[in-house]
């Protein structure tokens, strides 16, 4: 399988390459060339993400130099437990609890996939390379967490001052070793436009090997898919009815690997994005005018996108508007709708939500009966509650159990660098 960029699909690269650039040189992002067709008789025998990911990535893979690694990666990445709960409702409703790795966010899966592809990436140059990551709250952590320490590679993430959760901003800066921390005056979306004029610059790319770990990178993407492959295949094993998800969205990278999955064949019907106050989306699908403007800050933070970085690949799947109507929903949900949902469903449904994972669960409150009649309905769970307690543990009146390696990486002592939104600033760290 060859991959190409979003903006021409003459600017191609193996799999271990586009992996290893993030970007596509062209500014574009990496899509496969084509997508493998799968039934679900494919996966006949394999149930649980490590065991259906080897099968479905095999034809992603194939003819890259880290094809015959493909079962050490996926037995390395997915380590963790992904369970799917029941929900106490009326319909076919579970969560699907994607915040069992090492920092609590599903982050974990992109990240820890990434780092395990990456190690395994024959580098002759012999030069260090350098992970840069723009982090809305939760990348950083994940990817921090999965570089940290490996020899050849540092990791520089960048997150914007005051707009991450305490527990977050801990998670970011209690690495040292090869990982740098740099607090930026600024917005994600400043973060994000800074790490994309670094590889813009001819200057810091002739002296280092850059690379981004941003959900941009097509080995973000893969990993994510597998959870949809798995969960889609219990949900249709169980019931004979595609599966409908609903994925709190920021960047559009988790639902985009539901969106491939499906488009690879898998039995996932409905996909509803949903999205706090930053109104970018569901504006653009009602209105079909693309207009990206700067994000606001709320409660679920790391969904605090103004321009989403994957709504390239999106596009690029479903270029007509109607198309893409068909082929995905949006929702918006306020900061007071999450924090009555939180409420809420700590006594009816004996669950505590963090922000974004409140965002699905008001969405399927919200949704028709009609709707909640078509089949398993998998509400995304994205991050552990314990992230975000000075938010969750008012509405729900009681202290959240920590989990036990993240109460590992809050102890840690902390190192972080202040900078300016600037281009020199973040070139000035490099050198
Ligand atoms: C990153 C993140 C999101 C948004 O995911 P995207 O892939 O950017 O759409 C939602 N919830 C949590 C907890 C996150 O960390």
């Amino acid at each position: 399988m060859r991959f190409h960029s979003t903006r021409n699909a003459g600017e191609t690269a193996t799999l271990s390459e586009a992996l290893a650039r993030g970007i596509a040189p062209d500014g574009g992002l990496y899509v496969p060339d084509s997508f493998p067709r799968f039934s679900v008789s494919d996966f006949d025998g394999l149930d649980g993400i490590a065991a259906v990911a080897p099968r479905f990535l095999a034809p992603l893979f194939a003819g890259d130099p880290l094809e015959s690694q493909l079962p050490a990666i996926v037995a390395e990445a997915f380590d963790f437990p992904v369970p799917v709960k029941p929900l106490p409702v009326a319909h076919d409703a579970s969560v699907l609890e994607l915040f069992h790795g090492p920092t609590a966010a599903f982050k974990d899966f992109g990240a820890r996939f990434l780092a395990a592809c990456m190690a395994r990436i024959p580098r002759p140059s012999g030069r260090t390379l350098t992970i840069l990551v723009a982090t809305s709250g939760d990348t950083g952590g994940a990817v921090a967490a999965a570089f940290h320490g490996r020899p050849g590679m540092e990791v520089v993430v960048l997150f914007p001052r005051g707009l991450v959760s305490p527990r977050q901003e801990l998670q970011l800066t209690c690495w040292g070793g090869n990982v740098r921390s740099l607090s930026v005056a600024g917005t994600f979306d400043d973060c994000q436009r800074l790490v994309k004029a670094a590889f813009a610059d001819p200057a810091l790319s002739a002296h280092r090997e850059l690379s981004s770990a941003n959900s941009i990178n097509i080995g973000r993407l893969l990993p994510q898919a597998c959870y949809y492959v798995a969960t889609s295949l219990a949900g249709y094993r169980r019931t004979g009815q595609k599966v409908n998800f609903i994925v709190p969205s920021g960047n559009l990278g988790n639902v985009l690997a539901a969106v491939w999955a499906r488009k690879m064949g898998l039995p996932i019907g409905e996909l509803v994005l949903t999205f706090n106050a930053n109104r970018t989306v569901p504006d653009f699908l009602d209105s079909g005018v693309w207009a990206p403007r700067p994000s606001v800050a709320t409660l679920a933070s790391a969904m605090d996108v103004g321009n989403p970085s994957n709504m390239e690949r999106l596009r690029h799947l479903h270029p007509e508007h109607a198309e893409l109507l068909a082929a995905v929903r949006a929702t918006s949900v306020s900061d007071a709708a999450i924090e009555a949902r939180i409420r809420t469903d700590r006594t009816a449904l004996g669950e505590t939500w963090c922000p974004h994972t409140a965002c699905a669960a008001e969405t399927y409150a919200l949704l028709s009966e009609e709707d909640k009649a078509k089949g398993p309905w998998i509400l995304v769970g994205t991050a552990h509650p314990a992230k975000f307690p000075e938010t969750v543990e008012p509405l729900v009146g009681h202290p959240i159990p920590v989990p036990d390696s993240l109460a590992k990486l809050l102890s840690l002592p902390r190192s972080v660098t202040e900078v300016p939104a600037t281009l020199e600033a973040l070139a000035a760290v490099l050198q």
